[in-house]
């Protein structure tokens, strides 16, 4: 066996204990006489992978009964539009916080649904950065305030959450969800694709607090609607049952690793090393992100010519470090580190960087 070390931005690495546990299920999961893909969703043995998930979920993030997860399909694509449809009334306004592309398509997405005010945004920087709290101007009486916690393809995260008063303030964490710890409370509804953080692709998590979810629309078509899948453990329809399981395995990996304070240390770990090195080597290595504004998931970063960021992409990809090509909208490199990528994997991605800078700079 010969796993690369694998930097894609999503879908991304899996841990390699989950990869393990899935393998040895597959053929029997706990005596079933088959696999999880195999079964039916409505079996004791799937309405239990189901619940475990959930309550893995809510005890990682400290969540009471007032909070429940869905685990919905569509990803987080279509959470863009089936949040608006659910959560902002005709008449009202929805605020948007743009802090880069997906936050931009997600406002975009809300503005074919209803109005929308956009609070705060830092494009004229080329999102460099997160605004300040005095930065935000929201709307008179908003809907909610949305705002899309860590940039996965400009490299920048919220690191002290946005002041928005009493109103529903939502995020779409895809990017680094259950990487840290959180004040949930501060949150009306979390959407993230699982692809990233959480597992493979398939399924989108949405952790919503229940009783805002009360306002919803009740014209929606009855898939669109949130209380449909809330009032059915979002077993309504077939789930994606694998990607579930897979979920579920990972958040036991989490669990087992001491939960979101440990996350947050190995995570912070991680990036400090390849940051580490960026910022050793300013003449060759730039990072576009303000300090203070910097992801701790996804790393960005420029070398002085595009022939030198080609060499870069080759020279990793020789010494199994595949995945670093930047977002074709932004270019150069970029090292996504989510919660599964090993210390390891950044330490020689780290030696790669500073060979390559003795070699070139
Ligand atoms: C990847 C990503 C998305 C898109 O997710 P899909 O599950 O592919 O729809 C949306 N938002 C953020 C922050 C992402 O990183």
């Amino acid at each position: 066996m010969n796993r690369v070390y694998n930097f894609n931005p999503g879908p991304a690495t899996l841990p390699l204990a989950v990869l393990e546990a899935a393998q040895d299920q597959l053929l029997d999961y706990q005596g079933q006489g088959m696999s999880v893909m195999e079964m039916s969703h409505r079996s004791k043995p799937y309405e239990a992978i189901n619940a475990q998930a959930e309550a893995r979920i809510k005890g990682l993030l400290g969540l009471g009964d007032d909070y429940r997860v869905l685990f919905l399909q569509g990803g987080a694509s279509l959470q863009f539009t089936m949040l608006p449809m659910n959560m902002l009334p005709a008449g009202e306004t929805a605020d948007y916080i743009l802090t880069g592309s997906w936050s931009e398509k997600a406002a975009e997405e809300a503005g074919r649904v209803g109005q929308t005010h956009i609070a705060a945004t830092t494009a004229s920087e080329h999102y460099c950065r997160i605004p300040n709290q005095d930065e935000i101007a929201l709307s008179a009486n908003p809907a909610y305030v949305h705002i899309t916690t860590n940039n996965t393809i400009y490299g920048s995260q919220w690191h002290t959450l946005p002041d928005v008063g009493g109103v529903p303030l939502v995020a779409d964490a895809s990017s680094d969800i259950l990487s840290r710890p959180v004040d949930m409370g501060k949150f009306a509804l979390v959407y993230a694709g699982a692809q990233k953080n959480l597992g493979p692709s398939g399924v989108t998590i949405v952790i919503v607090r229940t009783a805002w979810l009360e306002q919803a629309s009740k014209a929606l078509p009855v898939f669109l609607r949130y209380s449909t899948h809330l009032g059915k453990d979002s077993l309504y329809n077939t789930p994606p049952v694998f990607a579930v399981y897979m979920v579920n395995l990972v958040l036991g990996w989490i669990e087992s690793l001491g939960g979101l304070e440990a996350m947050a240390e190995r995570n912070a770990q991680k990036a400090s090393t390849i940051y580490g090195v960026i910022d050793a080597n300013p003449g060759f290595y730039r990072n576009p992100i303000q300090p203070e504004s910097r992801s701790l998931m996804n790393i960005t970063f420029r070398l002085p010519t595009p022939e030198l960021e080609q060499s870069f992409l080759s020279g990793a990809t020789a010494q199994g470090m595949i995945g670093l090509k930047g977002h074709r909208s932004v270019g150069g490199i970029r090292a996504s580190i989510y919660n599964a990528m090993p210390q390891m994997g950044c330490d020689a991605l780290a030696q790669f960087m500073q060979q390559f800078v003795q070699q070139y700079g």
